[in-house]
This record gives structure tokens, C-alpha cells and sequence, in this order.
């Protein structure tokens, strides 16, 4: 899937050369995950990975310097021609087109999205909390981290120890 994907935007060294002109989205929190990880070098701190947790076995990897994207996808439904192994499909006896689908796409990245120092900086108007790189919501003259516009949080809060 990685192989497939920087081939396709012309990165060939992505640890190396290439380091500073990939990014990548991908689009589950499996091991897929970690492999791209390890296989491309990018990771979430250095902004060069965005997780957007869908529960799909696919990734977008961009070529920062080309603007050059593909996404890729693992195709889960076909049967392998060779059979399947413990309904496993034999991977290693499928062409690539049969184990992926590819698409060129257009990633729309703004500078607060970049490798680099934090960009912006607000406190929440309602929780107090800061909010980094544009990631607050304007809502009738405030500024708001989305947890607070949205009303819908990850967690329950229990008691405020400190
Ligand atoms: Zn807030």
C-alpha cells in the first residue's frame, strides 16, 4: 500500500532525500497504521501524519513539493485467483490493481495543517483551554475549541482534581 502510493507520487527515499516532502493521511488506527509509520518515516508529532480514525484501510499520501496525492485503498471483497488460504486471500498471487484501488486526488492543506512551529494560538471562550494551529470554531464573536461547539466530548468529566 505504501510502495504503491509514494511510486505513484514520485517519492523514492521518503526517510532520506525525500523526508521533508511527504505527508500522510490514513484512515484507521490498526497496524496499517504503525507500518506506514515505519515504512515512511511520518508520524503524528511531526505533523506529517493526520489520523482520521474511519475504520478504513486506506491512506492518502501526499507529495508536499509536487502537490502530486493518491489515496489508496485495500479492496477487502474480491477473491483471490489463486484461491484463499483460511479465507485469507493469497496477497502474494494478486496484481496490484486487484489488491488496491487507487485514485488521484487533491488534498486541500492550509498552512496550520504543515510541519512547522504552532502557527495560532487561542483560549477557548468557554472551557479556558488553548487551542493550537486553527483548530478553534468562530461562533457569534468566540472563539471555541470544537469539543465546546460541538457540546460532545470523547470523555465524562467525573471531578476537577486541581
Ligand atoms: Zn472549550
Amino acid at each position: 500500500m505504501t510502495m504503491s502510493g509514494l511510486r505513484r507520487i514520485g517519492i523514492s527515499d521518503p526517510k532520506g532525500v525525500d523526508r521533508k516532502k511527504l505527508m500522510v493521511f490514513v484512515e484507521i488506527d490498526r497496524c496499517a497504521t504503525d507500518a506506514i509509520m515505519a515504512l515512511t518515516g511520518c508520524r503524528p508529532g511531526k505533523r506529517t501524519m493526520k489520523i482520521r480514525d474511519f475504520g478504513k484501510m486506506a491512506a492518502t499520501f501526499i507529495n508536499l513539493e509536487s502537490g502530486k496525492s493518491v489515496r489508496v485503498v485495500a479492496r477487502t471483497k474480491k477473491k483471490s485467483p489463486g484461491g484463499d488460504v483460511g479465507g485469507i486471500p493469497d496477497y502474494s498471487l494478486m496484481p496490484e490493481e486487484e489488491l488496491f484501488s487507487i485514485s488521484e486526488v487533491q488534498v486541500p492543506l492550509r498552512p496550520e495543517d504543515l510541519p512547522g512551529k504552532p502557527l495560532r494560538s487561542v483560549v477557548c471562550g468557554c472551557c479556558g483551554e488553548t487551542v493550537l494551529d486553527g483548530r478553534e470554531i468562530e461562533y457569534q464573536g468566540d472563539s471555541l475549541c470544537r469539543p465546546c461547539f460541538e457540546k460532545n466530548d470523547y470523555y465524562q468529566l467525573k471531578e476537577v482534581l486541581e
